[in-house]
């Protein structure tokens, strides 16, 4: 079985005095030793949450440019992710996908370069609300999915995030059937292209209003091997009880 892996993608969110109390509030409790627990800071407190979480806990960008340093104003590369420590980068979050405009093509592209220069990958994937009522989900996941597939050479760097757009910040969380249905999907594109062994060992997590009172019963499914938490990851006690519900 995959190690659960439980991500708290904390957004555009945060002051140094909001930032410092809950990593003294995370640092204060613990999660289980079995189980990979990766916090996403915006980059401006990346370093600062780095140096001072404790080291039960590693740290995720979330975003990172597509290309190496260059004249790309505004934006961070992976390779200074990978001067400053960081081992871990979040791509193609429906955030940015919708709001920032990101294609597939250049999530995959984005995806592979984040990788060759070393960093492990959260990389995710989900439908539109639309998109699910008019029939074109599982389209929809294949084609993000196949974007992966030229760039990504070393998959055991790579989790896979399953976010239905729906469920993001809506409270509306995926039913664990419909989650489910989705992560036996995902697994089985990963078969058809990489073998089964490696889409058995590929983390699929799910993430879309999870929080303390509903992971346990996702976490029962076979092929949720974890989750990305967005709003409740920027409360310790729910965080910290979604990381040691699952074991
Ligand atoms: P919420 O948990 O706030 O729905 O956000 C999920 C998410 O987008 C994590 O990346």
């Amino acid at each position: 079985n995959a190690r659960f892996f439980v991500g708290g993608n904390w957004k555009c969110n945060g002051t140094h005095a909001s930032v410092e109390k809950l990593v003294q509030e995370l640092n204060a409790g613990s999660v289980p030793s079995d189980i990979d627990v990766v916090v996403a800071p915006p980059f401006i407190f990346l370093d600062m949450v780095r140096l001072s979480l404790k080291n039960e806990y590693q740290v995720a960008a979330q975003n990172c440019w597509v290309k190496s340093d260059g004249a790309f104003t505004g934006e961070i590369s992976a390779e200074m992710l990978m001067d400053t420590l960081v081992p871990w980068v979040i791509t193609g979050h429906s955030e940015r996908r919708s709001l920032c405009g990101e294609s597939s093509k250049f999530v995959g592209e984005k995806t592979g370069h984040a990788l060759d220069v070393g960093l492990k990958v959260i990389a995710c994937v989900g439908e539109t609300l639309d998109q699910r009522n008019s029939g074109s989900l599982w389209y929809t996941l294949d084609s993000q999915m196949q974007a992966l597939f030229p760039n990504v050479k070393d998959w055991s760097r790579v989790v896979i995030a399953y976010e239905p757009v729906w469920a993001i910040g809506t409270g509306q969380v995926a039913t664990p059937e419909q989650a489910q249905e989705v992560h036996a999907y995902l697994r089985t594109v990963l078969a058809n292209k990489l073998g089964e062994e490696t889409a058995a060992s590929v983390r699929i997590i799910y993430g879309g209003s999870v929080n303390d009172g509903n992971c346990n019963e996702l976490a029962t499914m076979p092929d949720i091997d974890g989750f990305l938490v967005g709003g409740a990851s920027l409360k310790a006690p729910s965080f910290l009880q979604i990381c040691n519900s699952v074991a």
